[in-house]
């Protein structure tokens, strides 16, 4: 079976037994396996903030950017072998699984690009210079300079390549190195993705490190210039917010966690507009892409009481082109989850959305063996009170339709009762309308994606995460934020202001 090691110190090194198995999400047989046990996790820190934060911090954006570029193609080049390994470990039909990769060498391309346009420069300023008096000969100017320590990376199961990418794009670029750490039941697709790294010797030493199987003693060795970035359930992100070593040091922690994400529907949208349509698709794709597993899936449906029975009706119809089964079969759409645990959870959660809502449609019982959930549609009539609806994801092809009287109160605060998440998605053509929900829903959400005629063929839908948006949410999403281009940056750098002498800061800062 496929032993999956640690880039730990510039070297592959394995774990010791007994092995954790990763499963095939089809067939429930084990695929691979790896360990962490017995891993010199605090060397391997210690090289990374030493060796690997003095290799990045020499480069210049540019430099740094062309790595980005390097990690990209190298990425892309394997396209074909990296979906295989997401199709068998994650459960991945193909387009699942480029969605996933083709995101990872995407947002790599993309911030590669900014390193470029940021130049032969090492540190940025912040703003302009400020004056204090009405002498301009002592001025204040911040800036912001890549932290000494490690960026530590504990990443979800649901995308191997892209959260993997994504996240050590902003830390590579900004100058800090970064250990990342996959999921362990998905890790197979990132442990290779740095093997083709490190075979092509692309990374500066101590740039990057992987720990591949649980974490282990990790969050122990944090020190004051680290940092950690975290995505996965809200209570994992609150055990690491609150570990010892991270309170101690003050290591600033961000966490995208759970989201209930709703997608509402305008009260002058018809049910034979192209709004509609736009709308009746989008929700569709983001309830059974990836079967559910995206933290920007549509969870809530909210829509006016008077488009119930026309959207349900269109729900229905388009749900009932899913095809459950087999990723390796031409004609499946949807997949299974990706590991016994999670069918476990979402059958859970299922089951408790039962004793509360009712249930509109479900697919085709799907395949006994591996982990395969039907796709299903609930509805509640509670609106705003329908407590699990709002409080719990259930991390699968499962939404709930809520209905309310339309008015952009009524919808603000059914979408609010969620809790705080990473995106809304509004479908309108009533600019008055639209107007009063997207700010009423704005400081809920970190990214609103409004949907309406004139953009209908050409949205990304809410679940596409972009590079040069914002990622992340308040409440319940975690309270980080993730990307927007040069803003994902600052995350890793601290801000300093500087008052002195206007010619001394020219000299220094140019
Ligand atoms: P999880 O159990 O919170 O695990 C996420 C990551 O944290 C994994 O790499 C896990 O490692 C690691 N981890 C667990 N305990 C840790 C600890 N004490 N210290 C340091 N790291 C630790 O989440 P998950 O299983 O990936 O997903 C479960 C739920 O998270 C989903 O059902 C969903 O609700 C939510 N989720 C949210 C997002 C989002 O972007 N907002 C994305 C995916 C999932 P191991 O794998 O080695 O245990």
């Amino acid at each position: 079976m496929h032993l999956l090691k640690s880039y730990l110190q510039d070297a592959w090194v394995a774990g010791a037994e007994p092995q954790t198995p990763l499963l095939n999400a089809t067939t429930g047989q084990p695929c691979a396996q790896t360990s962490s046990r017995g891993l010199d996790l605090g060397a391997a820190l210690r090289h990374a903030r030493q060796v690997g934060g003095a290799n990045l911090r020499r480069m210049t954006f540019a430099e740094r950017g062309e790595l980005l570029s390097q990690l990209s193609g190298a990425i892309h080049a394997q396209r074909d072998a990296l979906i295989e390994i997401g199709r068998i470990n994650s459960g991945n039909t193909r387009g699942d699984a480029k969605f996933d990769i083709d995101g990872a060498s995407g947002t790599l391309a993309f911030y590669a690009n900014l390193g470029k346009q940021l130049g032969d420069r090492t540190f940025l300023c912040d703003g302009e210079q400020i004056r204090f008096s009405r002498s301009s000969r002592f001025l204040g100017q911040h800036i912001l300079t890549p932290r000494l320590g490690a960026a530590i990376h504990i990443n979800a199961f649901n995308f191997p390549a892209w959260n993997l990418c994504e996240k050590l794009a902003c830390a590579l670029l900004a100058g800090v190195p970064v250990l990342a750490k996959p999921a362990t039941a998905t890790a197979w697709l990132a442990v290779r993705i740095v093997e083709l790294w490190a075979e092509q010797n692309l990374l500066p030493s101590g740039a990057l490190s992987l720990l591949a199987g649980p974490a282990g003693d990790l969050l122990d060795h944090v020190q004051a210039q680290d940092c950690i970035v975290f995505t996965g359930s809200g209570d994992t992100g609150r055990a690491i917010r609150s570990h010892a070593q991270v309170l101690a040091h003050g290591v600033p922690v961000n966490v995208e966690a759970d989201s209930l994400n709703a997608a509402v529907l305008g009260p002058d949208v018809a049910p034979d507009s192209d709004t509609f349509t736009m709308f009746i698709q989008d929700v569709v794709r983001e309830m059974t892409q990836k079967a559910g597993q995206k933290c920007t899936a549509v969870r809530r449906i909210v829509v006016p009481q008077q488009s119930e029975a026309a959207v349900r009706a269109a729900l229905v119809e388009k749900l009932g082109d899913t095809v459950t089964g087999d990723p390796e079969a031409s004609e499946t759409t949807m997949g299974p989850l990706a590991t016994p645990a999670q069918q476990r959870d979402v059958a859970a959660g299922i089951a408790a959305l039962q004793q509360t809502a009712e249930l509109v449609w479900r697919g085709p019982k799907p395949p006994a063996q591996g982990c395969f959930i039907a796709p299903q549609l609930y509805a509640s009539k509670a609106g705003k009170d329908a407590e699990f609806v709002h409080d719990h994801e259930v991390f699968g092809p499962v939404a709930t339709l809520l209905t309310c009287d339309g008015s952009a109160g009524a919808v603000v605060g059914i979408v609010a009762r969620g809790g705080g998440g990473l995106v809304c998605s509004v479908y309108s053509d009533d600019a008055g309308w639209s107007r009063d929900v997207l700010l009423g829903v704005a400081p809920w959400h970190g990214r609103i994606y409004w949907g309406s005629a004139k953009v209908s063929d050409q949205g990304t839908g809410q679940g596409a995460v972009l590079p040069g948006l914002v990622h992340g949410g308040p409440g319940k999403a975690g309270g980080g934020e993730e990307l927007g281009g040069e803003r994902g940056l600052r995350f890793y750098w601290q801000r300093t202001a500087i008052q002195g002498d206007t010619q001394l800061l020219k000299q220094i800062l140019g």
